[in-house]
């Protein structure tokens, strides 16, 4: 099979560059035609074919059940948040306390996979927002910091989508998050510089104020003991 041209020369311009098209994971009308049993029969197949093109003896017994393995792996686990049914039910309670000023989130552990290499991205995502009435638990952020991480992703667009979420669910648009995650495809691989993580930020409502802004970054820097 060929690489259509125009494809192959965006490909070759993209290089190690990490860009996103868009806020939305691209997905196909058909996404779901075909049910998880039958993508991870398929991906079994293919993960199989890469195996044997590579030239491994799938015959032997450490390797014969690798491809049912990551073939579930892709599909249940680290990719499970590209279907909307995992999407983490949007419960919220009303804001009793009344407490209005920010609440932090911090140290939401990440582990996500980029969609240019296939490869880990881990890291930790710092969320915040302010009430207008509703708050959520917790643990809902984590779970939405999961269901978008469990995706091939860009930092960028994860950022941005787990912002999207959270001001859907609560009503307001004063939410903001930051991500500082190791990338393996450049810890690993390519430049291979060990040291380097990559931050990125989305800040919306009043969160675009800089003394807002400066106040959640501060929380952030807070050294939690225990
Ligand atoms: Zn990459």
């Amino acid at each position: 099979m060929k690489i259509d041209k125009a494809l192959e020369e965006e490909i070759q311009a993209m290089g190690d560059d990490h860009m996103m098209t868009s806020y939305e994971t691209p997905m196909r009308e058909d996404a779901f035609d075909l049910s998880d049993d039958e993508k991870i029969q398929s991906i079994r197949k293919d993960v199989a074919n890469i195996m044997q093109t590579l030239g491994l003896d799938m015959t032997d017994d450490s390797l014969k059940g690798t491809p049912n393995r990551v073939a579930k792996m892709f599909v249940k686990e680290i990719f499970g948040g590209l279907h909307p049914d995992r999407r983490p039910k949007a419960s919220t309670f009303d804001n009793k306390y009344k407490y209005n000023e920010m609440l932090v989130e911090k140290n939401i552990t990440v582990y996500s996979t980029c969609e240019h290499h296939l490869l880990p991205i881990v890291g930790r995502a710092h969320i915040a927002y302010i009430s207008n009435g509703n708050v959520v638990g917790l643990s809902k952020m984590n779970r939405i910091v999961d269901y978008y991480a469990k995706r091939p992703q860009v930092q960028e667009r994860l950022t941005i989508q787990v912002v999207k979420e959270l001001q859907k669910v609560l009503g307001t648009e004063d939410v903001a998050c930051v991500i500082d995650a190791k990338h393996l495809c450049v810890n690993s691989r390519g430049i291979r510089d060990i040291e380097s993580s990559t931050v990125t930020a989305e800040f919306g409502g009043k969160f675009k104020n800089e003394k807002t802004r400066l106040e959640f970054l501060d929380y952030i820097k807070l050294d939690t003991k225990f």
